[in-house]
């Protein structure tokens, strides 16, 4: 491969001239603001976003490294904490912080109990998290960083975590079960009250994933859905995540890891004394921490309120509802397991759905693909009430098509993703995603 490297330049361009040409390199992005992508994008409406843009702008330069030097910032963190909590169960003990997003707020909570077990069972050496099959790989990167040994639980029919499984995975190095409410691939919620019962009994800690959901379920079931608890009302959770910057539709750069009480989170915090820079506390991953997504958050929070997001909740809902009884509606297809909310993923019986997705990125779809069993993923937001009709028969369209045309398998990116979910040697997978990357970031 020939590469292309690009100089740094030796003067300046005119301000105008760069920017009409980021403008520019627009032109082959995903189009999230029509409601072409199913993922990376939470759009609220036109109003909301300008507004957004305002609130992050009016903070974007001041730095949440030091909320000493700034009261305002100090005041939207703790803030959206307190609402947070407030939303999701936790008491005047709750406490938490604001992180970058969800990957962060999964790598403190490890970060955290790992440190726990340091300071309180010196006697383990190798710990161990019981995660089920179907958490958010993020949980398998805080691992990997902080050498927490992953146990991977299997799920049930219904996708959702294997109980019984989770508690025989349990040994004296244990410090840590995981649940995801709901989980990213099927959108299903996990048996939180169980898994956090067998938590209490062994004496370990259980992190609820929210990330996803944080900030939607708590208004799906205002609307009226029958939801189980999920959040710190279930005894023996422990610790939770939930992201502002998803269904809390906050600024990129947002969410929240929370902690029953001050005495866990204490060991998330990282404090140096000798260096000759001054001494050191930071409560997560970042040294910096950019004002406008914890600006943008504490906007949100109080220009939307619980009554707004339930009305945006409505929205997506019944886009969901839609979607799904559309989905139902074409031959050969089903949604997977009984998702909870609006995250889900869908099948068929005899289409080759990789070859389906084909059909739809042909249609100028942006589609997301899973594995083990292949579906494909939708996160529906308000942003896809105009195009549902199209999404629809867009499908039914590539439906038919791959029926018409079984080769369509075989070709395209189909016969890559069909491949690689079948090689057993998944060192030779990890490969091929190492290379992939090495060019995504090229010139
Ligand atoms: C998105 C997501 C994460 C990771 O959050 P990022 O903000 O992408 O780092 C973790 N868990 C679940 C369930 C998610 O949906």
């Amino acid at each position: 491969m020939t590469e292309k490297k690009i100089k740094f330049p030796q003067k300046g361009t005119d301000r105008a001239e760069v920017l009409a040409r980021m403008q520019s390199y627009r032109d082959k992005d995903a189009n999230w603001h029509d409601g072409r992508t199913w993922s990376l994008v939470y759009h609220a409406g036109d109003e909301h976003y300008e507004f957004l843009k305002k609130a992050h702008n009016m903070f974007f330069s001041e730095n949440g490294l030091n909320p000493g030097a700034f009261p305002s910032l100090k005041r939207f963190e703790a803030e959206v904490v307190s609402m947070a909590c407030d939303l999701l169960g936790g008491d005047a003990d709750a406490v938490g912080n604001m992180t970058s997003g969800g990957t962060e707020s999964i790598l403190m909570a490890v970060k955290t109990y790992r440190d726990r077990a340091r300071a309180q069972r010196p006697e383990i050496k190798q710990p161990e998290a019981i995660l089920p099959m179907t958490v958010h790989p993020a949980f398998e990167k805080a691992m990997h960083y902080f050498d927490v040994k992953p146990v991977h639980v299997a799920v049930r029919e219904d996708f959702r975590v294997d109980v019984e499984a989770a508690k025989k995975a349990i040994t004296k190095n244990t410090i840590l079960i995981v649940g995801s409410a709901p989980q990213y691939p099927h959108g299903v919620i996990d048996p939180i009250a169980e898994l956090a019962a067998v938590a209490l009994t062994n004496g370990i800690g259980m992190h609820v994933d929210s990330c996803v959901g944080g900030f939607l379920l708590p208004f799906v079931r205002k609307l009226g859905a029958k939801l189980p608890d999920f959040d710190f009302r279930v005894p023996g959770v422990t610790s939770m995540s939930a992201d502002l910057h998803k269904y809390g539709f906050t600024a990129k750069g947002a969410s929240v890891v929370l902690y029953r009480n001050r005495d866990l989170r204490r060991f998330q915090y990282f404090q140096y004394t000798d260096w000759p820079g001054g001494l050191f506390g930071s409560p997560s991953m970042c040294g910096t921490r950019p004002g406008g997504p914890i600006a943008a958050a504490w906007a949100t929070f109080n220009a939307i309120g619980i009554e707004g997001y339930i009305e945006i909740a409505k929205r997506i809902m019944e886009n969901t509802k839609k979607l799904q009884d559309g989905i139902r509606a074409i031959p050969g297809l089903y949604v997977l397991g009984e998702p909870v909310m609006s995250v889900f993923a869908f099948a068929s019986e005899n289409a080759d759905i990789f070859a389906v997705a084909d059909q739809m990125e042909a249609r100028g779809w942006h589609i997301d693909r899973q594995q083990n069993p292949a579906c494909l993923h939708l996160m529906v937001t308000p942003a896809h009430t105009p195009i549902l009709d199209q999404y629809l028969s867009d499908l039914r369209e590539s439906v038919a098509y791959v029926a018409a045309n079984p080769n369509a398998a075989t070709q395209g990116a189909a016969a890559m993703y069909g491949m690689m979910a079948k090689i057993p040697d998944r060192t030779q997978v990890r490969a091929f995603i190492q290379q992939y990357m090495d060019t995504l970031y090229d010139v």
